[in-house]
């Protein structure tokens, strides 16, 4: 097996099993922006789904919130967002493109043979300058003073600002937590990697309040919980690492910051930030709307500003990091089989219904075992071509399970279950089926890639 993975080979999956693809791209497409067919959407909402899971279903200390994209204008003041949120930029006079000052080791310049910006002889950079990464478009049918609105580059602040209305109505009170998923946008100098860093992007973010002295404990709790999703959901742990941020990385909000880190086959990057934001999110909005953001207990009187500690991830980010660990090749019969070793959880389609040929009332029975199984599970019925060919399209999709039915399932109502990572095939009766599949749906489950490397 070994890591047969490159960000080539996944985009190029993407594209040929309809998960990813570029944007606009029968206008030529535009940079670094991606559109998700069937499987993309039906991946991404799973991976969703199980952050939900565990904020929401996994404890009780959590809440849910849908805030809007577009706020105030006032909040990204307050926030610090539009002094703040800058990246440092440089022009090249040369050759006309613009690169992070930061990323020049990782950036490329526009000619050939490509170089780092700088390296050619006459390569003429500017010094560099402070670029806002908010969108900003303006409200209402004139374009004028106090019009301006931004897009929202991360959802955190739609969850500050709306505190208040959250501990009124759900009757929480430190620790506990408010938890988002949304799109936000941020107009990125250097977008690229496929979804790892594009401008418009969907985040899963959560902001956990609790009493100040609680605070290291609550973060250090975080980190745990945040880095055991992932491996529950099948990501090597050698893969996954916690990287804790040096004093000058730190966010101007944050005393404490560490990264998930993923080893993509781009090297070690962030998944996922867990910072300690203390009490500087609610401290800013409190003072800038003269709102009190607090929490008062009722029973002892005691009141105080809740610190805060956020576990902030990107859903097109892990759902890139869970199909590059999914990404396998391997040798059978001479041929090379691609697939992707998806958790069953995760995976789009949990289970195919093939019948082995098109006659002799197959494809009727399969039909009928199609239609039982998709009352309880993502399930694909596909009767065309040879059947090699149809588990091929089902192993690139990371399909777990296969059902085949054939001339012995019209004899006694068996079918062939196989399966995705071992090949092996059970002989199972249709009657059992569904049960035996929700079971193995719910069983742990380890990447085979563990085990071979
Ligand atoms: P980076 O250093 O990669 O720019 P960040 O530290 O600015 O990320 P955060 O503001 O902490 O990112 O956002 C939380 C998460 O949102 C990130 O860990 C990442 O998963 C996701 N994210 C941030 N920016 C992007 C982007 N441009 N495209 C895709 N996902 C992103």
């Amino acid at each position: 097996m070994g890591d047969a993975v490159t960000m080539e080979k996944i985009v190029s999956l993407c594209k040929r099993r309809g998960f990813i693809f570029p944007s606009s791209e029968i206008y030529g497409g535009v940079g670094s922006t991606y559109d998700y067919g069937h499987y993309g959407v039906l991946l991404k909402s799973n991976v969703k789904s199980e952050w939900w899971r565990a904020m929401l279903q996994d404890r009780d200390d959590v809440v849910a919130l849908d805030s809007a994209i577009i706020q105030h204008p006032r909040v990204w003041e307050a926030s610090g967002h539009l002094a703040g949120f800058t990246d440092p930029l440089v022009d090249c006079r040369t050759c006309k493109l613009r690169f992070r000052a930061d990323h020049l080791d990782q950036s490329a310049c526009g000619r050939k043979p490509s170089k780092h910006p700088g390296d050619f002889a006459d390569c003429d950079l500017t010094g560099a300058r402070d670029f806002n990464l908010m969108f900003e478009t303006t409200v209402g049918p004139v374009k004028e003073e106090g019009a301006t609105v931004y897009l929202r580059p991360e959802t955190a602040q739609g969850i500050f600002i709306n505190f208040k209305n959250v501990l009124q109505f759900s009757r929480k009170k430190p620790p506990f937590g408010i938890a988002q998923v949304g799109k936000s946008f941020r107009n990125e100098i250097t977008p690229g990697n496929f979804v790892f860093r594009t401008r418009e992007f969907e985040q899963m973010e959560m902001e956990f309040f609790v009493p100040p002295d609680e605070a290291q404990k609550w973060f250090e709790h975080w980190l745990g919980e945040r880095e055991r999703w992932y491996v529950e959901l099948g990501i090597r742990p050698d893969h996954l690492r916690l990287r804790a941020h040096e004093q000058d990385e730190l966010s101007h909000y944050s005393s404490a910051t560490s990264d998930v880190e993923y080893l993509f086959p781009i090297g070690w990057s962030e998944l996922e930030g867990i910072a300690n934001r203390g009490d500087f999110d609610l401290g800013a909005h409190a003072a800038a709307s003269g709102e009190k953001l607090e929490y008062v207990d009722t029973a002892s009187g005691e009141r105080y500003v809740p610190h805060v500690i956020e576990p902030a991830a990107g859903a097109d980010r892990a759902t890139l990091a869970f199909l590059v660990d999914a990404y396998d090749e391997e040798q059978v019969e001479g041929e090379t089989r691609t697939l992707l070793r998806l958790h069953p959880r995760l995976a789009p389609v949990k289970v195919a219904v093939l019948p082995l040929v098109r006659k002799d009332g197959q494809p009727e029975l399969a039909r009928e075992v199609y239609a039982d199984l998709r009352r309880r599970m993502q399930a694909e019925y596909d009767e065309g071509g040879s059947i090699g060919r149809r588990y091929r399209r089902q192993d690139e999709i990371g399909t777990p399970w296969g059902v085949t039915v054939d001339h012995q399932t019209l004899e006694d109502r068996t079918v062939t279950l196989r399966d995705r990572d071992s090949l092996a095939q059970d002989r199972i009766a249709i009657d059992e089926l569904g049960d035996e599949l929700e079971r193995r749906l719910r069983a742990p489950w380890t990447s085979p890639k563990l085990a071979a490397a």
